[in-house]
């Protein structure tokens, strides 16, 4: 293989493959590595009904499918690698994989951005099937439904809050008495009469059944944090919301991140703080986090970075 790119993407969600349709046609032929999660995080999920271009709605693998195909169509090489360092502080960068080195002229980083999970077998076993990290991407599912939430900060609050336009009933989980989210938010779902509150109580298991090969969460199994008891509380759909991390532990002290440790860009583009390196898609988006955001993103990043060559030329 090659070990020198005109354009480098690390990352192949949304973001990075969206990025690689553009810099492919733009004659750049660049290189993904597509790191752990090829596709990232759609597919880990079912139905996305939410991505234009599909009337009747797509699985979230088969869209990633598409899309990585789309991208060695028009010319993008695609590897299953893993980045395990950078150096940006030198022209051309240079990008190490294990015991593998590469440069490139620039790069663009779309390694998304992980929701954290409770970490039960159960929950990777109904993930798309009633469990979901995401409440604007699923809640439209729960019609008339009864849904969990799991979390006590601002985000859990709102996707609780967001989640009472779909579901008939809306039940927040959390494993403290009293929550971390701002007045006002708290003050809002206490308000609202479709929400109600189980507090101190922690998700131990996530219940469900299998019929024709079709799984289905029914229900979870909380345990109270202060007594020990356990209970079962049965419901459609379970939301977990406590919070995302973005994956970027590789470019501490290289780029600038904000505290949470999201590449910070400058406005309106998809600049980081060194030039030639460009971010894309959820790394650098804690407000949006939606596929076709994403991608919209990583057209952004290819043509800011192609016209960044062209000026350097
Ligand atoms: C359960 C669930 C359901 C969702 N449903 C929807 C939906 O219906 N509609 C919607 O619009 N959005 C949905 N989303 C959100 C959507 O998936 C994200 O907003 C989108 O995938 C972000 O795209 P991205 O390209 O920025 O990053 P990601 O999709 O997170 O991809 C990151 C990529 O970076 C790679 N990577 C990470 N570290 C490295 C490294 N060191 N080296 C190389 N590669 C690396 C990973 O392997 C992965 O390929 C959902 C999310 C979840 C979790």
């Amino acid at each position: 293989m090659n070990s020198h790119h005109k354009v480098f993407i690390i990352g192949s969600g949304p973001a990075g493959l969206t990025a690689a349709i553009y810099s492919a046609r733009a004659n750049l032929s660049p290189v993904v590595f597509e790191g752990l999660q090829p596709g990232g995080q759609l597919t880990i999920t079912t139905e996305v009904e939410n991505f234009p271009g599909f009337e009747n709605g797509i699985q979230g693998p088969e869209l990633m499918e598409i899309m990585r195909k789309q991208a060695i169509r028009v010319g993008a090489d695609c590897q299953f690698k893993e980045v395990t360092a950078v150096d940006f502080s030198k022209r051309p960068f240079t990008i190490k994989s294990y015991d593998e080195e590469y440069t490139a002229d620039s790069v663009i980083i779309s390694t998304g951005a992980s929701a954290q999970l409770l970490g039960l077998e159960s929950e990777s076993k109904y993930m798309g099937n009633g469990v979901s990290a995401c409440a604007t991407c699923d809640g439209f599912f729960f019609k008339n439904l009864r849904v969990l939430v799991v979390g006590g900060g601002d985000t859990a609050l709102e996707e609780a809050n967001y989640l009472t336009r779909h579901a008939s009933e809306v039940i927040i989980i959390h494993r403290r008495n009293e929550f971390r989210g701002s007045k006002i938010m708290v003050d809002r779902v206490k308000k609202n009469p479709k929400i109600k509150f189980m507090l101190s109580k922690v998700v131990k298991e996530v219940l469900g059944k299998e019929e024709s090969g079709r799984k289905t969460m029914t229900g979870v199994l909380l345990q109270d944090t202060v007594t020990g008891a356990v209970e079962q509380l049965d419901a459609d759909g379970l939301f977990i919301a406590i919070g995302h991390k973005p994956n970027t532990a590789i470019f501490k002290g290289v780029l600038d991140m904000d505290e949470k440790g999201y590449l910070v860009t400058k406005p309106g583009s998809s600049y980081t703080n060194v030039e030639g390196v460009f971010a894309a898609g959820d790394v650098a988006d804690k407000t949006y986090r939606q596929a076709i955001t994403a991608a919209g993103s990583g057209c952004m990043a290819a043509i800011d970075a192609e016209r960044w060559l062209e000026a350097q030329e």
